[in-house]
């Protein structure tokens, strides 16, 4: 038998499930570790509570599970109960599928301000993350900035700017759905430190702004390139280009402004104890994508700094890290340790782009890679291994039939009309699954 362990359970790490599977049917036998309780990562905590039409895909997910041959290994953290070097020891093949869960700092003056959040936390609040369901983020003032123009800053600024009705449907945690619904904030400007066709936004998102039923979205026909030059964007960007183009003649009569402001690089936040105003400077195109500074600076008065400028993945004790690049060092997926049994997938191996579904192919590719690079297996111990050494430390691992006592609770608590009620603290989690 082959003994694989993949620590972390988003998408990376069951699509590597699914290839390893597929690549070794019955001959394989793999634990899927995850430091929390819950499954599925970035498809709980990181996809849009409002799209849950993407989040499905956690069900394919769950087809993998119920497969004998896989367990999900809960609440058991890589670094803490167990090490790296010790899950080496004891699987063939090792792969880490932690994803890319902290923020990129800012890295500019007053960055550091209350107010000032990742998307990272902000994203796991609204998303019932358990390390940031504690979050509080204000939203008692009646401007919001989101820095960046990818999808996380699109998804950012439509939780802010939805009404309450919209979010029927939406498995939003209780906590940030009340909050929302009180919120003051009238004005969320997504700023830009580029033009509009260097956004990163799938188009049919960024249409979704031009729907809202409290808030529309505002751009500055003078920040568009001559609409000729669309023709030689790819067809994703010239339809998010479309979006942006109608948006300009949207009438301006609802409660909530989205300004696009493009060409706007951050450089300082400023205020007397927390947020007050985000300082830009204006830049200007110089080809090719790129901008220079011009000098011109100006204020944008806000009390809420959401930046979604991207991600890192946490460094693992004992496991060689490339610090410029923010994530394990590999070459195409092989991370370089004695024995050559570490492999890296997804946001962990080539940082954070991409959709969902560019982390299959990215499992099967590994799942090709570990079967080249070990043709057989080398009779280790595995799994029950891996359960002496966590009873020896008192370890609380969580199975996936915990796992699925869990998501009853969550489903049998949600409000009317919601798919769930997450838990938010770990020890509710764990009580949920009952004796
Ligand atoms: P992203 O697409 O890389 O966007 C990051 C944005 O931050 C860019 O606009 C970038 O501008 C800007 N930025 C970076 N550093 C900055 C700085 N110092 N100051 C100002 N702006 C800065 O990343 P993301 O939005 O975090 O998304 C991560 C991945 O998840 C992407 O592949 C995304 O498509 C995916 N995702 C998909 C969905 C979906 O399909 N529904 C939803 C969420 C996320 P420059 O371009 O100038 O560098």
């Amino acid at each position: 038998m082959r003994h694989i362990a993949i620590i972390g359970s988003g998408p990376a790490g069951y699509y590597t499930a699914e290839a390893c599977q597929k690549q070794f049917g019955d001959q394989v036998s793999i634990d899927i570790i995850d430091r929390l309780p819950v499954p599925y990562g970035l498809i709980r905590f990181g996809v849009a509570p409002d799209h849950q039409s993407i989040k499905a895909v956690s069900q394919r997910y769950e087809q993998v599970s119920l497969n004998p041959n896989v367990r999900f290994v809960g609440n058991i953290t890589v670094g803490g109960e167990v090490t790296v070097a010790e899950l080496i020891a004891l699987y063939d093949a090792v792969i880490l599928a932690t994803g890319a869960p902290v923020d990129r700092p800012l890295g500019i003056p007053g960055g550091d301000l209350p107010g000032v959040i990742g998307s990272a936390a902000f994203v796991g609040w609204y998303n019932g993350h358990p390390d940031f369901a504690g979050l509080n983020p204000p939203l008692d003032c009646e401007g919001a900035v989101v820095i960046g123009n990818g999808n996380v800053a699109l998804d950012v600024t439509r939780i802010l700017a939805k009404a309450p009705a919209e979010f029927v449907g939406s498995d939003i945690v209780a906590h940030a759905f009340e909050a929302l619904g009180n919120s003051a904030i009238r004005r969320v400007t997504m700023v830009g430190r580029r033009g509009p066709h260097e956004m990163q936004m799938t188009p049919k998102e960024l249409g979704e702004l031009g729907h809202l039923q409290r808030a529309v979205p505002h751009v500055d026909p003078a920040d568009l390139p001559p609409v000729e030059a669309d023709a030689a964007l790819e067809p994703g960007q010239r339809k998010a280009m479309g979006h942006l183009r109608g948006f300009v003649s949207l009438a301006q009569d609802k409660e909530v402004a989205i300004d696009f402001d493009f060409f706007a690089k951050p450089i300082a936040i400023e205020g007397d104890g927390r947020v007050e105003r985000l300082i830009v400077e204006r830049t200007r195109p110089i080809g090719d994508g790129q901008v220079e500074g011009t000098g011109e600076t100006y204020a944008i008065p806000c009390g809420l700094v959401v930046s979604c400028i991207g991600y890192r993945t946490p460094p693992i004790p004992g496991v060689p890290y490339d610090e410029s690049a923010g994530r394990f060092a590999n070459s195409e997926g092989r991370v370089p340790v004695d024995g050559g049994n570490l492999y890296a997938v997804g946001w962990a191996r080539r940082g954070p782009t991409g959709t969902i579904g560019t982390n299959r192919p990215d499992g099967y590719k590994i799942a090709e890679e570990i079967a080249a690079d070990h043709p057989a297996p080398a009779n280790k111990a595995g799994g029950k291994g891996l359960d002496v050494l966590l009873a020896e430390r008192g370890a609380d691992k969580v199975s996936f039939a915990d796992w699925q006592k869990i998501e009853a609770a969550e489903t049998a608590r949600a409000r009317d009309g919601a798919p769930r009620e997450k838990f938010v603290v770990v020890a509710d989690m764990l009580a949920a699954r009952g004796a």
